[in-house]
């Protein structure tokens, strides 16, 4: 069994789509950023890479390389399952939590949920996903950034 841990933060802007787990949320703001922006997802793949001892996104898809400007991170995360996998890896279990002040996620945790499922192959009971507001405080809680952490155990399928 091995356990990793992700973190990722993007700034806020209007004019971009909110994605999260790969489902678009309906927001005036998304992540500025060189792909789709998806923290929990880009989190997810850190913790898969970080249990694996395999490095990080960064080194796997460098922001300096045009064949991953505005890539999908579902199509990111399904590369970084490629990687393990070929190591003899499988993911048993991820927990993730998310820090954003806006929007209210509540109506979309069962979608990220099940489609985070979806995306690493497993039961949808052997993920979790978890919200939070940063009570107002910093750039997080004025709404200009959002935060997701997450943790991946690994096992060897056997
Ligand atoms: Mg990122």
């Amino acid at each position: 069994m091995r356990v990793g841990i992700g973190y990722d933060i993007h700034r806020m802007i209007e004019g971009r789509k909110l994605f999260l787990g790969g489902i678009e949320i309906p927001y005036i703001k998304g992540f500025l950023a060189h792909s789709d922006g998806d923290i929990l997802l880009h989190a997810l793949c850190d913790a898969i890479l970080g249990a694996a001892a395999l490095g990080d996104i960064g080194t796997h898809f460098p922001d300096t390389d045009i064949r991953y400007s505005n890539i999908s991170s579902a199509q990111l995360l399904k590369e970084v399952l490629v990687v393990v996998r070929n190591k003899g890896f499988r993911v048993h279990n991820v927990d993730t939590v998310i820090i954003m002040q806006e929007p209210k996620l509540v109506p979309f945790k069962d979608k990220i949920r099940n489609n985070v499922a979806t995306l690493l192959g497993i039961d949808v009971s052997f993920v979790s996903v978890k919200a939070k507001t940063q009570e107002g405080l910093g750039p997080i809680g004025n709404n200009e950034a959002a935060a997701c952490y997450a943790t991946v155990s690994l096992d060897t399928g056997g």
